[in-house]
């Protein structure tokens, strides 16, 4: 089974509140609805004092730790081994080993996107992120508190089959509790999401398992389907802030198009917000209190009240949709008819789809070989719009 994880970048919600009420989703005293799972970075955790005990109130709460060794990378910021174990440890119920990342950091923020993530490394840095990666994992087996219920999974990279086998023999004799595999550009292939997971399905492990940083609409339903073959497969996005962010607002019903909202003289007005989630309907009964129009300036967006509304929105339509595929992929043939009607990008889910089956009945090799040679595991995704391109790059 997949879940989604959303990642919380601390400080965002601290101090807003509708009728009394604090807006975090994980706490069941939120005024919309309760979904008990959030990613925190240990990188931003630890520098912004985020503890589980001031933000989280309910026991059921699964708090997932991402160690920073991404922020490592597009940051060049690295936080001391054991400061980020003790941090996870103290904080969260999972979390991940302290990588290197192979990636290279570009600076090219052109089209928004981030390039830091589109540029894999050379054999020799790749070697050289896995052997510190692997120094890292040494401490963290050797310092790890026993008796913490902390989970930690081992972080895997490789964006092809010589290379998670370099890195996977590395790590593989140590005795942590699940895997995470590095998500690959470019984040609209489905494809290249579902190889590092699939690799480790073959070598037997079948549980506790996450992917990073991936969510776009055409991936999410394949993370669905991949999950079928996994106990508790995870992978985690903030792709839901686009709500603060650029006040856009995603169509019930259609993940990848979303409608911008409550920006005042340049975006198409609506009395009430199009939709009947728990956060919507709560907010309609009172909309005249919300002034989605009023002239916020550019840079107070991202932290007012009505971008948190619609983040919220947003982030209720992506597990809504997720809960909704997930109860799809039981069955194939209604799953694949479906996206067939569902999505633009339908036909390179489609070939996501069978190159899991394909895995799965006949193994790994066998399935990167065969989609290796037809090139489909080395093609570009053709993107369709800015809407998508907006959601694949969080
Ligand atoms: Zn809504």
């Amino acid at each position: 089974m997949f879940k989604y994880i959303p990642a919380h970048a601390p400080g965002t919600f601290e101090g807003y509140k509708i009728d009394g009420k604090p807006l975090e989703w994980w706490n069941k005293d939120n005024p919309f609805f309760k979904y008990p799972y959030l990613l925190v970075s240990a990188f931003m955790g630890v520098q912004s004092k985020w503890t589980r005990e001031e933000n989280v109130k309910d026991d059921d709460v699964v708090v997932i730790g991402d160690s920073g060794g991404f922020q490592a990378v597009t940051l060049g910021k690295v936080q001391p081994t054991v400061s980020v174990l003790k941090w996870l440890e103290a904080n969260c119920d999972i979390g991940f080993t302290l990588d290197y990342s192979p990636f290279e950091k570009v600076e090219d923020f052109k089209d928004g996107v981030n390039k830091a993530t589109k540029n894999t490394i050379s054999m020799v840095k790749f070697l050289d992120n896995m052997e510190r990666t692997y120094q890292n994992n040494l401490v963290y087996e050797k310092e790890r508190d026993k008796n913490s219920k902390l989970k930690i999974y081992n972080v895997i990279h490789g964006n092809d089959k010589e290379r998670l086998d370099l890195w996977y023999n590395k790590m593989k004799d140590f005795k942590f509790e699940g895997y995470a595999v590095g998500s690959q550009p470019p984040y609209g292939n489905p494809m290249k999401q579902v190889i590092g997971a699939l690799y480790l399905w073959d070598k037997g492990h079948r549980e506790n398992q996450h992917i990073f940083a991936v969510s776009g609409a055409n991936t999410l339903p394949v993370l669905c389907y991949l999950g079928k073959y996994f106990k508790n497969l995870t992978a985690d996005s903030s792709s839901y802030a686009i709500g603060r962010m650029y006040c856009s607002f995603i169509s019930p019903y259609k993940l990848s198009h979303y409608i911008p909202f409550g920006m005042k003289g340049k975006d198409k007005q609506l009395k009430q917000l199009p939709c009947t989630c728990e956060v919507c309907s709560y907010i309609n009964k009172q909309i005249d209190k919300w002034d989605f129009y009023s002239d916020v300036p550019e840079q107070s967006r991202m932290l007012s009240l009505r971008g948190n509304i619609l983040t919220l929105h947003d982030l209720n339509m992506f597990i809504k949709y997720v809960d909704v595929m997930n109860k799809l992929v039981e069955n194939k043939e209604i799953f694949v008819e479906y996206i067939k009607h569902h999505f633009d990008d339908w036909e390179i889910m489609l070939k996501a789809i069978n190159f899991i089956d394909c895995v799965v009945e006949k193994g790994f090799d066998f399935g990167y070989q065969k989609y290796k040679d037809n090139g489909e595991l080395d093609f570009d995704v053709k993107i369709n719009t800015k809407d998508h391109k907006r959601l694949f790059n969080f």
